[in-house]
Protein backbone atom coordinates (compact mmCIF):
# COMPACT_ATOMS: atom_id res chain seq x y z
CA UNK A 1 0.00 0.00 0.00
CA UNK A 2 1.34 3.46 -0.85
CA UNK A 3 -0.93 6.08 0.53
CA UNK A 4 -0.59 9.45 -0.32
CA UNK A 5 0.43 11.50 2.96
CA UNK A 6 -2.18 11.93 5.26
CA UNK A 7 -4.13 8.53 3.83
CA UNK A 8 -2.44 6.40 5.53
CA UNK A 9 -4.70 2.65 5.97
CA UNK A 10 -4.39 3.87 9.99
CA UNK A 11 -6.04 7.25 9.04
CA UNK A 12 -9.10 8.42 11.13
CA UNK A 13 -11.02 9.55 8.04
CA UNK A 14 -12.38 6.31 7.02
CA UNK A 15 -12.91 5.07 10.96
CA UNK A 16 -14.97 8.35 11.55
CA UNK A 17 -16.92 7.56 8.06
CA UNK A 18 -17.10 4.01 8.87
CA UNK A 19 -18.37 4.84 12.33
CA UNK A 20 -21.08 7.31 11.12
CA UNK A 21 -22.22 5.02 8.61
CA UNK A 22 -22.56 2.82 11.44
CA UNK A 23 -24.41 5.08 13.92
CA UNK A 24 -26.89 6.12 11.29
CA UNK A 25 -27.89 2.61 11.08
CA UNK A 26 -28.41 2.64 14.52
CA UNK A 27 -26.67 -0.44 15.26
CA UNK A 28 -22.86 0.11 16.08
CA UNK A 29 -23.02 -1.65 19.45
CA UNK A 30 -24.58 -4.56 17.76
CA UNK A 31 -22.35 -4.52 14.60
CA UNK A 32 -19.21 -3.98 16.81
CA UNK A 33 -19.73 -7.76 18.10
CA UNK A 34 -20.26 -8.63 15.01
CA UNK A 35 -17.51 -10.99 12.99
CA UNK A 36 -17.60 -8.35 9.99
CA UNK A 37 -17.10 -5.25 12.23
CA UNK A 38 -14.42 -6.84 14.31
CA UNK A 39 -12.32 -7.65 11.11
CA UNK A 40 -12.78 -4.12 10.12
CA UNK A 41 -11.06 -3.16 13.54
CA UNK A 42 -8.26 -6.25 13.44
CA UNK A 43 -7.29 -4.61 10.37
CA UNK A 44 -6.98 -0.71 11.87
CA UNK A 45 -5.39 -2.04 15.17
CA UNK A 46 -3.16 -4.75 13.48
CA UNK A 47 -1.95 -1.93 11.01
CA UNK A 48 -0.46 -0.44 14.14
CA UNK A 49 0.51 -2.98 16.27
CA UNK A 50 1.63 -5.69 14.30
CA UNK A 51 4.81 -5.53 12.89
CA UNK A 52 4.30 -8.97 10.91
CA UNK A 53 1.47 -7.80 8.56
CA UNK A 54 2.99 -4.23 8.62
CA UNK A 55 6.02 -6.01 6.98
CA UNK A 56 4.28 -8.23 4.59
CA UNK A 57 1.94 -4.72 3.70
CA UNK A 58 5.51 -3.08 2.84
CA UNK A 59 6.63 -6.40 0.80
CA UNK A 60 3.26 -5.51 -1.30
CA UNK A 61 3.67 -1.92 -1.55
CA UNK A 62 5.56 0.02 -4.53
CA UNK A 63 6.85 3.27 -3.56
CA UNK A 64 4.96 6.62 -5.03
CA UNK A 65 5.30 6.90 -8.41
CA UNK A 66 4.63 10.46 -8.43
CA UNK A 67 7.92 10.67 -6.26
CA UNK A 68 10.85 12.54 -7.76
CA UNK A 69 14.04 10.85 -7.61
CA UNK A 70 16.78 12.93 -6.06
CA UNK A 71 19.13 14.02 -9.20
CA UNK A 72 22.42 12.54 -7.02
CA UNK A 73 20.38 9.35 -5.38
CA UNK A 74 20.89 6.33 -8.42
CA UNK A 75 24.29 5.97 -8.28
CA UNK A 76 24.41 5.63 -4.27
CA UNK A 77 21.34 2.77 -4.42
CA UNK A 78 22.18 -0.92 -3.96
CA UNK A 79 20.91 -3.34 -6.74
CA UNK A 80 17.68 -3.92 -5.30
CA UNK A 81 16.99 -0.39 -4.53
CA UNK A 82 17.56 0.98 -8.54
CA UNK A 83 14.39 -0.56 -10.02
CA UNK A 84 12.00 1.88 -8.98
CA UNK A 85 15.04 4.43 -9.51
CA UNK A 86 15.00 3.40 -13.39
CA UNK A 87 10.79 3.35 -13.70
CA UNK A 88 9.47 5.63 -15.99
CA UNK A 89 7.30 8.31 -14.80
CA UNK A 90 5.41 9.27 -17.58
CA UNK A 91 3.56 7.98 -20.57
CA UNK A 92 6.35 9.70 -23.61
CA UNK A 93 9.00 7.73 -21.02
CA UNK A 94 7.74 4.03 -21.69
CA UNK A 95 9.65 2.87 -24.00
CA UNK A 96 8.23 0.70 -26.45
CA UNK A 97 4.27 -1.43 -26.00
CA UNK A 98 2.86 1.30 -28.95
CA UNK A 99 -0.12 -0.24 -28.93
CA UNK A 100 -0.89 -0.36 -24.96
CA UNK A 101 1.00 3.31 -24.77
CA UNK A 102 -1.94 4.85 -27.66
CA UNK A 103 -4.32 2.98 -25.90
CA UNK A 104 -3.71 4.56 -22.78
CA UNK A 105 -2.98 8.06 -23.71
CA UNK A 106 -6.25 8.23 -25.46
CA UNK A 107 -8.07 6.61 -22.74
CA UNK A 108 -6.62 8.72 -19.60
CA UNK A 109 -6.86 11.71 -22.10
CA UNK A 110 -10.91 11.05 -22.47
CA UNK A 111 -11.08 10.18 -18.81
CA UNK A 112 -9.64 13.78 -17.32
CA UNK A 113 -12.14 15.49 -20.05
CA UNK A 114 -15.16 14.17 -18.53
CA UNK A 115 -13.45 14.27 -15.02
CA UNK A 116 -13.91 10.84 -14.38
CA UNK A 117 -11.88 7.78 -13.15
CA UNK A 118 -10.38 5.83 -15.81
CA UNK A 119 -12.20 2.71 -16.30
CA UNK A 120 -10.26 -0.52 -14.61
CA UNK A 121 -7.54 -2.00 -16.54
CA UNK A 122 -5.84 -5.23 -16.35
CA UNK A 123 -2.80 -5.35 -18.07
CA UNK A 124 -0.93 -9.46 -18.42
CA UNK A 125 1.93 -10.64 -19.73
CA UNK A 126 5.33 -12.13 -18.58
CA UNK A 127 7.06 -11.11 -15.41
CA UNK A 128 9.63 -7.98 -15.82
CA UNK A 129 7.49 -6.71 -18.81
CA UNK A 130 6.35 -3.18 -17.59
CA UNK A 131 2.86 -3.95 -15.77
CA UNK A 132 3.46 -2.39 -12.37
CA UNK A 133 6.02 0.41 -13.93
CA UNK A 134 2.84 1.32 -16.37
CA UNK A 135 0.19 1.45 -13.21
CA UNK A 136 2.35 3.65 -11.62
CA UNK A 137 2.14 5.65 -14.68
CA UNK A 138 -0.98 5.86 -15.06
CA UNK A 139 -1.60 7.17 -11.82
CA UNK A 140 0.88 9.97 -12.67
CA UNK A 141 -1.04 10.78 -15.65
CA UNK A 142 -4.41 11.23 -13.60
CA UNK A 143 -2.49 12.94 -11.00
CA UNK A 144 -4.53 10.36 -8.45
CA UNK A 145 -2.62 8.62 -5.56
CA UNK A 146 -1.09 5.42 -6.24
CA UNK A 147 -1.99 2.24 -3.77
CA UNK A 148 -0.90 -0.78 -4.44
CA UNK A 149 -1.20 -4.43 -2.69
CA UNK A 150 -0.19 -8.19 -3.57
CA UNK A 151 -3.64 -10.63 -4.41
CA UNK A 152 -2.08 -13.26 -1.75
CA UNK A 153 -1.74 -10.58 0.79
CA UNK A 154 -5.22 -10.00 0.85
CA UNK A 155 -6.65 -12.91 2.72
CA UNK A 156 -10.28 -12.44 3.81
CA UNK A 157 -12.30 -9.57 2.50
CA UNK A 158 -11.73 -7.08 5.51
CA UNK A 159 -7.99 -6.74 4.06
CA UNK A 160 -9.65 -5.28 1.27
CA UNK A 161 -11.84 -3.17 3.25
CA UNK A 162 -9.12 -1.72 4.97
CA UNK A 163 -7.65 -0.89 1.21
CA UNK A 164 -10.98 0.34 -0.47
CA UNK A 165 -12.06 2.78 1.99
CA UNK A 166 -8.71 4.85 2.23
CA UNK A 167 -8.80 5.19 -1.70
CA UNK A 168 -9.93 8.59 -2.88
CA UNK A 169 -12.25 9.71 -5.57
CA UNK A 170 -10.01 8.58 -8.40
CA UNK A 171 -7.60 6.79 -6.64
CA UNK A 172 -5.74 3.71 -8.53
CA UNK A 173 -5.47 0.74 -6.70
CA UNK A 174 -2.83 -1.72 -8.14
CA UNK A 175 -3.23 -5.22 -7.43
CA UNK A 176 -0.34 -7.63 -8.32
CA UNK A 177 -0.64 -11.02 -9.39
CA UNK A 178 -4.54 -10.49 -9.68
CA UNK A 179 -5.21 -14.25 -10.70
CA UNK A 180 -4.69 -15.44 -7.23
CA UNK A 181 -7.45 -13.79 -5.18
CA UNK A 182 -9.18 -15.89 -3.63
CA UNK A 183 -13.20 -16.61 -4.54
CA UNK A 184 -14.66 -14.77 -1.43
CA UNK A 185 -12.48 -11.51 -2.00
CA UNK A 186 -13.13 -11.32 -5.62
CA UNK A 187 -16.92 -11.32 -5.00
CA UNK A 188 -16.61 -8.97 -2.21
CA UNK A 189 -14.99 -6.59 -4.50
CA UNK A 190 -17.34 -6.66 -7.80
CA UNK A 191 -19.56 -4.28 -6.41
CA UNK A 192 -16.80 -1.36 -5.40
CA UNK A 193 -15.58 -2.05 -8.84
CA UNK A 194 -19.16 -1.64 -10.17
CA UNK A 195 -21.34 -0.13 -7.69
CA UNK A 196 -18.71 2.10 -5.47
CA UNK A 197 -19.79 -0.20 -2.60
CA UNK A 198 -18.82 -2.62 -0.64
CA UNK A 199 -21.22 -5.02 1.34
CA UNK A 200 -20.81 -6.81 4.83
CA UNK A 201 -22.28 -9.64 5.54
CA UNK A 202 -23.71 -9.22 9.24
CA UNK A 203 -25.04 -11.98 11.39
CA UNK A 204 -25.55 -15.69 10.98
CA UNK A 205 -27.84 -18.01 10.51
CA UNK A 206 -31.98 -16.91 9.84
CA UNK A 207 -30.63 -13.41 11.36
CA UNK A 208 -28.15 -12.91 8.51
CA UNK A 209 -28.75 -9.50 6.49
CA UNK A 210 -25.87 -7.53 4.20
CA UNK A 211 -25.33 -3.64 4.93
CA UNK A 212 -23.59 -1.84 2.09
CA UNK A 213 -20.61 0.87 3.09
CA UNK A 214 -20.18 3.28 0.03
CA UNK A 215 -16.82 4.01 -1.12
CA UNK A 216 -15.29 6.31 -3.29
CA UNK A 217 -14.55 5.57 -7.28
CA UNK A 218 -11.65 4.26 -8.00
CA UNK A 219 -9.81 2.58 -10.67
CA UNK A 220 -8.43 -0.83 -10.43
CA UNK A 221 -5.44 -2.17 -12.03
CA UNK A 222 -4.69 -5.84 -12.30
CA UNK A 223 -1.66 -7.27 -13.43
CA UNK A 224 -1.49 -10.83 -13.99
CA UNK A 225 1.48 -13.56 -15.86
CA UNK A 226 -1.32 -15.90 -16.37
CA UNK A 227 -4.79 -14.45 -17.94
CA UNK A 228 -6.01 -18.19 -18.16
CA UNK A 229 -6.47 -18.05 -14.16
CA UNK A 230 -8.83 -15.20 -14.05
CA UNK A 231 -12.44 -15.73 -13.52
CA UNK A 232 -14.98 -14.92 -16.43
CA UNK A 233 -16.75 -12.49 -13.94
CA UNK A 234 -13.90 -10.61 -13.00
CA UNK A 235 -12.06 -10.19 -16.57
CA UNK A 236 -15.22 -9.00 -17.47
CA UNK A 237 -15.34 -6.35 -15.08
CA UNK A 238 -12.02 -4.15 -16.75
CA UNK A 239 -13.01 -2.01 -19.25
CA UNK A 240 -9.43 -2.66 -20.54
CA UNK A 241 -7.17 -5.59 -21.21
CA UNK A 242 -3.88 -4.97 -22.57
CA UNK A 243 -1.11 -7.46 -23.04
CA UNK A 244 2.51 -6.60 -22.46
CA UNK A 245 4.68 -8.43 -25.18
CA UNK A 246 7.92 -9.26 -25.34
CA UNK A 247 10.85 -6.17 -26.50
CA UNK A 248 12.50 -5.88 -29.38
CA UNK A 249 16.26 -5.68 -28.98
CA UNK A 250 15.96 -1.94 -30.67
CA UNK A 251 13.89 -1.18 -27.84
CA UNK A 252 15.78 -2.81 -25.10
CA UNK A 253 18.89 -0.96 -26.06
CA UNK A 254 16.90 2.11 -25.95
CA UNK A 255 16.06 1.62 -22.57
CA UNK A 256 19.48 0.52 -21.23
CA UNK A 257 21.00 3.77 -22.73
CA UNK A 258 18.98 5.49 -21.06
CA UNK A 259 19.35 3.72 -17.36
CA UNK A 260 23.11 3.92 -18.26
CA UNK A 261 22.52 7.76 -18.42
CA UNK A 262 20.44 7.72 -15.35
CA UNK A 263 23.27 5.82 -13.06
CA UNK A 264 25.65 7.72 -14.64
CA UNK A 265 27.51 4.81 -16.23
CA UNK A 266 29.75 4.72 -19.44
CA UNK A 267 27.83 2.21 -22.19
CA UNK A 268 28.77 2.18 -25.35
CA UNK A 269 26.04 1.84 -28.21
CA UNK A 270 27.31 -1.74 -29.20
CA UNK A 271 27.57 -3.16 -25.56
CA UNK A 272 24.00 -1.47 -25.37
CA UNK A 273 23.18 -3.44 -28.42
CA UNK A 274 24.71 -7.03 -27.04
CA UNK A 275 23.15 -6.49 -23.42
CA UNK A 276 19.44 -5.87 -25.05
CA UNK A 277 19.95 -9.43 -27.41
CA UNK A 278 20.81 -11.05 -23.89
CA UNK A 279 17.60 -9.75 -21.87
CA UNK A 280 15.11 -11.93 -23.01
CA UNK A 281 12.69 -9.33 -24.64
CA UNK A 282 12.59 -8.02 -20.63
CA UNK A 283 13.35 -5.15 -19.26
CA UNK A 284 14.08 -5.89 -15.83
CA UNK A 285 16.61 -8.67 -17.23
CA UNK A 286 18.06 -5.86 -19.07
CA UNK A 287 18.20 -3.65 -15.89
CA UNK A 288 19.48 -6.94 -14.05
CA UNK A 289 22.42 -7.61 -16.81
CA UNK A 290 23.24 -3.68 -16.82
CA UNK A 291 24.20 -4.16 -13.39
CA UNK A 292 25.86 -7.29 -13.31
CA UNK A 293 27.93 -5.65 -16.58
CA UNK A 294 28.74 -2.49 -14.35
CA UNK A 295 30.37 -4.28 -11.79
CA UNK A 296 32.62 -6.13 -14.07
CA UNK A 297 33.61 -2.95 -15.67
CA UNK A 298 34.32 -1.28 -12.03
CA UNK A 299 36.53 -4.57 -10.91
CA UNK A 300 38.34 -6.44 -13.47
CA UNK A 301 38.14 -2.82 -16.54
CA UNK A 302 38.12 0.90 -16.90
CA UNK A 303 35.09 1.47 -15.39
CA UNK A 304 33.29 1.97 -19.03
CA UNK A 305 30.78 -0.82 -20.44
CA UNK A 306 32.40 -1.83 -23.80
CA UNK A 307 31.71 -5.11 -26.03
CA UNK A 308 34.10 -6.80 -24.71
CA UNK A 309 33.01 -6.30 -21.12
CA UNK A 310 29.69 -7.26 -21.83
CA UNK A 311 31.03 -10.70 -23.31
CA UNK A 312 32.94 -11.21 -20.10
CA UNK A 313 30.24 -10.72 -17.77
CA UNK A 314 27.96 -12.11 -19.30
CA UNK A 315 29.89 -15.67 -19.42
CA UNK A 316 30.16 -15.43 -15.82
CA UNK A 317 27.11 -15.08 -14.96
CA UNK A 318 26.28 -17.84 -17.62
CA UNK A 319 24.04 -16.04 -19.66
CA UNK A 320 24.69 -16.78 -23.49
CA UNK A 321 24.31 -14.53 -26.67
CA UNK A 322 21.00 -15.97 -26.62
CA UNK A 323 20.05 -14.79 -23.23
CA UNK A 324 19.38 -18.58 -21.93
CA UNK A 325 20.68 -19.13 -18.75
CA UNK A 326 21.12 -21.68 -16.56
CA UNK A 327 17.86 -22.68 -15.46
CA UNK A 328 16.89 -22.77 -19.45
CA UNK A 329 19.60 -25.08 -20.55
CA UNK A 330 18.66 -27.26 -16.94
CA UNK A 331 15.55 -27.45 -18.46
CA UNK A 332 16.25 -28.12 -21.94
CA UNK A 333 18.54 -30.90 -20.77
CA UNK A 334 16.12 -32.45 -18.57
CA UNK A 335 13.55 -32.94 -21.30
CA UNK A 336 15.82 -33.65 -24.04
CA UNK A 337 17.84 -36.29 -22.04
CA UNK A 338 16.02 -37.76 -19.55
CA UNK A 339 12.26 -37.63 -21.33
CA UNK A 340 13.86 -37.97 -24.83
CA UNK A 341 12.39 -34.59 -25.56
CA UNK A 342 8.44 -34.96 -24.27
CA UNK A 343 5.92 -34.48 -23.50
CA UNK A 344 5.98 -34.71 -20.49
CA UNK A 345 4.04 -33.19 -17.73
CA UNK A 346 4.92 -29.71 -16.16
CA UNK A 347 4.82 -31.36 -12.27
CA UNK A 348 7.00 -34.18 -13.25
CA UNK A 349 9.61 -31.75 -15.19
CA UNK A 350 9.82 -29.56 -11.66
CA UNK A 351 10.06 -32.58 -9.87
CA UNK A 352 13.13 -33.38 -11.84
CA UNK A 353 14.58 -30.07 -12.10
CA UNK A 354 13.91 -29.01 -8.48
CA UNK A 355 11.98 -26.69 -9.06
CA UNK A 356 8.73 -24.53 -8.55
CA UNK A 357 6.14 -25.31 -11.27
CA UNK A 358 4.81 -22.23 -11.34
CA UNK A 359 8.43 -20.49 -11.83
CA UNK A 360 9.00 -22.58 -14.85
CA UNK A 361 5.71 -21.69 -16.28
CA UNK A 362 5.78 -17.96 -15.98
CA UNK A 363 9.93 -17.41 -15.63
CA UNK A 364 11.35 -19.90 -18.00
CA UNK A 365 9.03 -21.34 -20.26
CA UNK A 366 7.91 -18.43 -22.21
CA UNK A 367 11.32 -17.27 -23.60
CA UNK A 368 11.86 -20.60 -24.59
CA UNK A 369 8.34 -21.15 -26.25
CA UNK A 370 9.07 -17.93 -27.78
CA UNK A 371 12.59 -19.23 -29.50
CA UNK A 372 10.71 -22.10 -30.55
CA UNK A 373 12.59 -24.51 -28.38
CA UNK A 374 9.78 -26.15 -26.30
CA UNK A 375 5.96 -26.30 -27.07
CA UNK A 376 3.07 -26.33 -24.93
CA UNK A 377 0.45 -29.64 -25.72
CA UNK A 378 -2.56 -31.14 -24.25
CA UNK A 379 -0.05 -34.15 -23.33
CA UNK A 380 2.46 -32.08 -21.92
CA UNK A 381 5.60 -29.84 -22.80
CA UNK A 382 7.54 -31.20 -26.14
CA UNK A 383 10.79 -30.20 -27.46
CA UNK A 384 11.08 -28.96 -30.79
CA UNK A 385 13.48 -29.81 -33.68
CA UNK A 386 15.21 -26.86 -32.75
CA UNK A 387 15.73 -27.24 -29.47
CA UNK A 388 17.08 -30.58 -30.61
CA UNK A 389 19.69 -29.36 -32.99
CA UNK A 390 20.56 -26.13 -30.90
CA UNK A 391 21.50 -28.24 -27.81
CA UNK A 392 23.63 -30.40 -30.44
CA UNK A 393 24.93 -27.44 -31.48
CA UNK A 394 25.51 -25.71 -28.10
CA UNK A 395 25.62 -28.85 -25.55
CA UNK A 396 27.36 -26.41 -22.78
P1 LIG B 1 6.20 -6.32 -14.07
O1 LIG B 1 5.29 -5.58 -13.14
O2 LIG B 1 5.58 -6.61 -15.40
O3 LIG B 1 6.81 -7.54 -13.46
P2 LIG B 1 7.86 -3.98 -13.74
O4 LIG B 1 6.89 -2.90 -14.07
O5 LIG B 1 8.18 -4.20 -12.31
O6 LIG B 1 7.42 -5.35 -14.42
O7 LIG B 1 9.20 -3.65 -14.57
C1 LIG B 1 10.47 -4.13 -14.18
C2 LIG B 1 11.53 -3.06 -14.43
O8 LIG B 1 11.68 -2.92 -15.83
C3 LIG B 1 11.11 -1.67 -13.90
O9 LIG B 1 11.82 -1.34 -12.77
C4 LIG B 1 11.49 -0.70 -14.97
O10 LIG B 1 12.69 -0.07 -14.63
C5 LIG B 1 11.76 -1.55 -16.19
N1 LIG B 1 10.81 -1.30 -17.28
C6 LIG B 1 9.72 -2.03 -17.57
N2 LIG B 1 9.13 -1.58 -18.68
C7 LIG B 1 9.86 -0.53 -19.10
C8 LIG B 1 9.75 0.35 -20.23
N3 LIG B 1 8.79 0.21 -21.12
N4 LIG B 1 10.66 1.33 -20.35
C9 LIG B 1 11.66 1.44 -19.45
N5 LIG B 1 11.83 0.63 -18.39
C10 LIG B 1 10.94 -0.34 -18.21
Amino acid sequence: MCPKKGRSIGHPRPFLEYHRFCTSARSFVHLAETKATMSVFEIRLDDHASSKRKARRRSASVPDASEPVPENQPARLADDELDPALRPKRLEDFIGQPQVTELLSVAIEAAKQRGEPLDHLLFYGPPGLGKTTIAQIVANEMGVAYHAISAPAIEKPGDLVAALTTLQYGDVLFIDEIHRLKPIVEEFLYPAMEDGRIDIRVEEGPRAHTVSLPVNRFTLIGATTRLGMLTAPLRARFGLVCRLDFYSPEDLTTILCRNANLLGIDLTSDAALELARRARGTPRIANRLLRRARDYATVRGNGVIDLEAVREAMAIVGVDEHGLTESDRSYLRALLDLYDGGPVGLKTLAAALNEDPQTLEDAVEPFLIQLGLIERTPRGRRATSAAESWFAEDPA
